[in-house]
């Protein structure tokens, strides 16, 4: 059996990233940008005030103060008629260009005078209250990377650079099939003896966590045809991604259908608790994932497998969630001999976090996922016992919360 791990890097090496696509800027939020953003500009354009006052020549001050006389009027949005001398000062707004031979600006508050003459009480040193031309990005300045997610602030910054659409990758399209004589369709009253399709819901919206967008190929009952035709129907898609049938039942038609299909399967069993069986292969050249069936073993295995590999493929240089350590707040328990990755709740204690288990960590308890804020790592055969410490790969955005919960 492989380890998470060694799974983890068969499965990398075997993706690549898409192709790209130019956005409008106004859509290009959580996007992936596929090039750096290179500054064409610099920002601020030209040296211009913070504050509503006078724009004046420190060295005029030079003496501990000065009387100036008012020789224009600068507002934001328009120029300066011309150069300031010695012995002028201009009125001048926040975010009004500088005039040349201007070095500082006094705030309005600080002086006293009328339309005409101004007095400085004070010493100004150059440079007080001025923007400099290019203090926040120089021409040529890279200011975000490539492979950086884009959130509100690269949106703000790129569209100060006058960048109207910008480059990212392609988001994967992800076809999603469940198998199972036994489930019955969102929306229709189960039969006696079916339960409601619950894998193909939660693994499409874990696609959408990921920045992929799925698309359902429904439910395809146990039968080998019957799936490989749901298979042949994912052709357009970037990735296959198919919930129970990879295990040894006589009704597991999973691998055999993807064979069928022309698959090349790379793995199968994977060292870790819930999970073990996952499918791993090559059609035409687009990775298909075969997950088991238990509602929660989709969802830890889609996490640990399917999304890294989603986010590469969407040009992402950070693929892994995010991982921190939390101090154990009821003793964990993984007997046997996989890896276990144990739902957990987490709540701020001072400091640190704390961990404790959702409750039941059967692969079939969904409520176990609904409550979790991670995923603890556990080692085969280990108590980890109060007090110590766990790493816990964190799933979702940590709310504060009240500690015990
Ligand atoms: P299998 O791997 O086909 O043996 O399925 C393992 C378990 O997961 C069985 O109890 C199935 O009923 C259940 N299961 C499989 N697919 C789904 C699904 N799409 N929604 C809910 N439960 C499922
Ligand atoms: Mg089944």
């Amino acid at each position: 059996m492989l380890s998470v791990e060694e799974a983890l890097d068969q499965i990398l090496s075997r993706i690549r990233p898409l192709g790209t696509e130019l956005v409008e800027l106004t859509a290009a939020l959580g996007r992936v940008l596929a090039e750096p953003v290179v500054s064409r500009r610099e920002l601020p354009p030209w040296p211009n005030s913070s504050m509503d006052g006078y724009a004046i020549r420190a060295d005029d001050t030079r003496a501990g103060g000065a009387e100036l006389v008012v020789v224009g009027r600068i507002i934001a949005g328009s120029m300066p008629a011309r150069a300031l001398r010695s012995g002028e000062a201009m009125r001048i707004f926040t975010g009004a260009p500088l005039p040349d031979g201007a070095d500082a600006v006094v705030p309005q508050e600080d002086v006293t005078g009328d339309d005409a003459r101004v007095t400085i009480p004070e010493r100004v040193e150059a440079g007080a209250f001025v923007r400099r031309a290019g203090e926040d990005v120089r021409a040529g300045d890279v200011v975000v990377e490539a492979g950086q997610t884009i959130s509100a602030a690269e949106v703000g910054l790129l569209a100060a650079l006058g960048d109207a659409r910008v480059r990212v990758y392609r988001r994967p399209r992800v076809a999603v099939l469940s198998t199972g004589n036994e489930l019955a369709e969102l929306g229709t009253e189960p039969e006696p003896g079916q339960i409601p399709n619950t894998n193909t819901y939660a693994l499409m919206a874990q696609a959408v966590e990921a920045g992929a967008l799925p698309v359902s190929l429904g439910v395809a009952p146990d039968r080998l045809e019957a799936i490989v035709e749901r298979i042949r129907w994912a052709a357009s898609a970037d990735m296959l991604v198919s919930s129970a049938g990879v295990s040894v039942g006589e009704l597991d038609l999973v691998r055999e259908a993807l064979v069928r299909c022309g698959a090349e399967l790379h793995l199968w069993k994977v060292a870790m608790r819930p999970g073990k069986p996952i499918t791993f292969g090559s059609l035409a050249d687009r990775p298909v994932f075969g997950l088991p069936g238990n509602p929660v073993s989709a969802m830890v295995t889609f996490e640990l497998f399917v999304r890294p590999a989603l986010r590469k493929m969407a040009g992402w240089s950070a693929v892994d969630r995010p991982r921190i350590w939390a101090r154990v707040l009821e003793p964990i328990r993984n007997p046997g001999g996989r890896r276990g990755y144990l739902r957990v709740t987490l709540a701020r204690d001072g400091r640190e976090y704390g961990a404790r288990l959702t409750g039941d960590q059967g692969s079939g308890i969904l409520r176990s996922m609904v409550r979790a804020d991670g995923l603890a790592v556990v080692a085969p055969d280990t108590i980890v016992p109060v007090g110590e410490r766990v790493e816990v790969i964190l799933l979702r955005a940590l709310e504060p919360r009240a500690p015990g919960r």
